[in-house]
């Protein structure tokens, strides 16, 4: 056991609101300059405390120190609050005549309740509080009950550089999620989970027609395209689909190859799993770690069974390893195709199933088959066809060459049931706003 996080009771939701609210009057008030600085001074903390905070998420989440892992997430987090600084939401104007002058202002909502998810969560909980306050809103965040305490430490680090009462934690189970959802003094909730659990929060939300961020989850498809440089690009379809050992809402999540690369890449990407050390986070030399709970070891697990029931070959992995926690080896699974539950599904887990395609239109149709639509990628030296194959793609960001690349300053977002709005970027911040009207008669 890492430790123990409090289960806060619906008097205490309702006490970190009261708090939240309290700060608003003030903090909703104060000049752009103050809160951007409020942004900088929580990439200093971050930094000063990134050593103990990367320690600490690694021995909760399982993520390793290295590689993509802890030390990682926390650069993250501080590329991510300082860039909210850079960011402007300028009055605009509209019409400015003698007769008369409209202009758009970005106003803040109030409080915000933030619910995070297990897998990135002190990145994830950046993403939500600090677009939040530099818009002028205040903050109550519940993170996963499977992670509570990085966000608490994270949290109390934060509210040395903050006045009382603009950001505020509450932990305990999904109950406490679903009171904030129908909480009438939170304004505006930030959820990033599950589908299941947002359209619930969606649903819950409508009491006093909350403003909503949903990132939900994912199928991202990839697909190679003919001519490809097999060795180039398998390291980085590889890194794009095991990121933290596949726990990751825009990880590579089922892979099209054309039929003439089909068995070089599945050969390159079953030699580099299995050359990738898998072990204990805070052993240094490990680059990945074990899922972070037994319910998604065991979703892992059943969905690998189920893809070798259905006639699949392993290439490597594909069985538990055994022994303490719940590390599952890197798998790679050849000769699956859609249909099956490996590849409908969302396996969030170092699981990556490879499809055999000769069709270009059949592959597109395909990819665009789920209900989901976070993000995908194409895979090509034509940079041209990659483009035009990208723009059929139904989905929120598409990369070529490239997966998982986000970046503070470019708007993420899924469309179809991977969500509803952004984050990130100018578009992200406006999120945290409504917009007020001001139109004058000047005659
Ligand atoms: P989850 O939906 O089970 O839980 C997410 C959070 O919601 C937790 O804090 C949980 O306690 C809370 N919650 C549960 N029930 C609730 C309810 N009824 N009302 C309000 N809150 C409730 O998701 P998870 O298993 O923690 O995370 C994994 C999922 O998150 C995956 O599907 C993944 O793709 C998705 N995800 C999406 C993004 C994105 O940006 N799109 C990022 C990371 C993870």
């Amino acid at each position: 056991m890492v430790g123990r996080a409090p289960v806060a009771t619906r008097e205490q939701l309702d006490q970190a609101v009261a708090a939240a609210e309290r700060a608003f009057a003030t903090w909703s008030k104060e000049p752009e300059a103050r809160r951007k600085q409020a942004c900088l001074d929580i990439v200093g903390v971050l930094q000063a405390h990134a050593g103990e905070l990367s320690r600490l998420l690694t021995m909760e989440q399982g993520k390793p120190l290295k590689g993509m892992g802890s030390e990682f997430e926390l650069g993250a987090c501080m590329a991510w609050a300082g860039a909210q600084a850079s960011f402007e939401l300028p009055v605009k104007v509209l019409e400015d005549t003698p007769q008369s002058r409209v202009e758009i202002h970005r106003r803040p909502l109030g409080v915000e309740g933030s619910i995070t998810p297990w897998n990135w969560p002190l990145m994830i909980a950046i993403w939500h509080v600090v677009p939040a306050i530099r818009t002028g809103n205040t903050v109550v965040i519940k993170p996963s009950p499977y992670t509570p305490l990085g966000t608490l430490r994270m949290v109390e680090l934060i509210n040395e550089v903050l006045p009382p009462g603009v950001l505020n934690a509450v932990t305990g189970p999904d109950e406490l999620g679903q009171w904030m959802t129908e909480h009438p003094g939170i304004k505006k909730i930030v959820f990033t989970g599950s589908c299941a659990t947002g359209k619930k929060v969606m649903a819950s939300a409508a009491g006093n027609l909350k403003r909503l961020t949903l990132e939900l989850g994912g199928n991202d498809a990839a697909i190679v395209l003919p001519g490809a440089d097999v060795a180039a690009m398998a390291p980085k379809i590889f890194g794009g689909a095991f990121i933290n050992s596949g726990q990751t809402c825009a990880a590579i999540k089922r892979l099209y190859v054309h039929d003439s690369l089909y068995e070089p890449m599945c050969q390159a990407l079953a030699g580099i799993a299995q050359a990738t050390p898998v072990g204990n986070g805070l052993d240094e030399s490990s680059m990945m770690g074990p899922l972070q709970n037994r319910m998604q070891f065991d979703k892992v697990n059943a969905l690998v069974e189920d893809a070798k029931a259905h006639g699949a070959r392993i290439l490597c992995g594909g069985s538990p390893t055994g022994g303490q926690g719940n590390f599952y080896p890197l798998t790679v699974v050849a000769d699956v195709t859609d249909g099956t539950r490996l590849v409908d599904e969302e396996q969030f887990g170092p699981v990556l199933p490879v499809i055999r395609y000769s069709d270009l239109d059949e592959v597109i149709a395909r990819a665009n088959a789920s209900e989901f639509g976070l993000s995908g990628s194409v895979w090509s030296t034509d940079l041209t066809v990659a483009a035009a194959v990208a723009a059929r793609l139904e989905c929120g960001t598409v990369w070529v060459n490239k997966h998982a690349a986000i970046a503070p300053n470019v708007p993420m977002g899924g469309v179809k049931s991977s969500g509803m709005g952004v984050e990130f970027g100018e578009e992200g911040l406006a999120e945290y706003t409504d917009i007020q009207v001001i139109s004058i008669d000047k005659t």
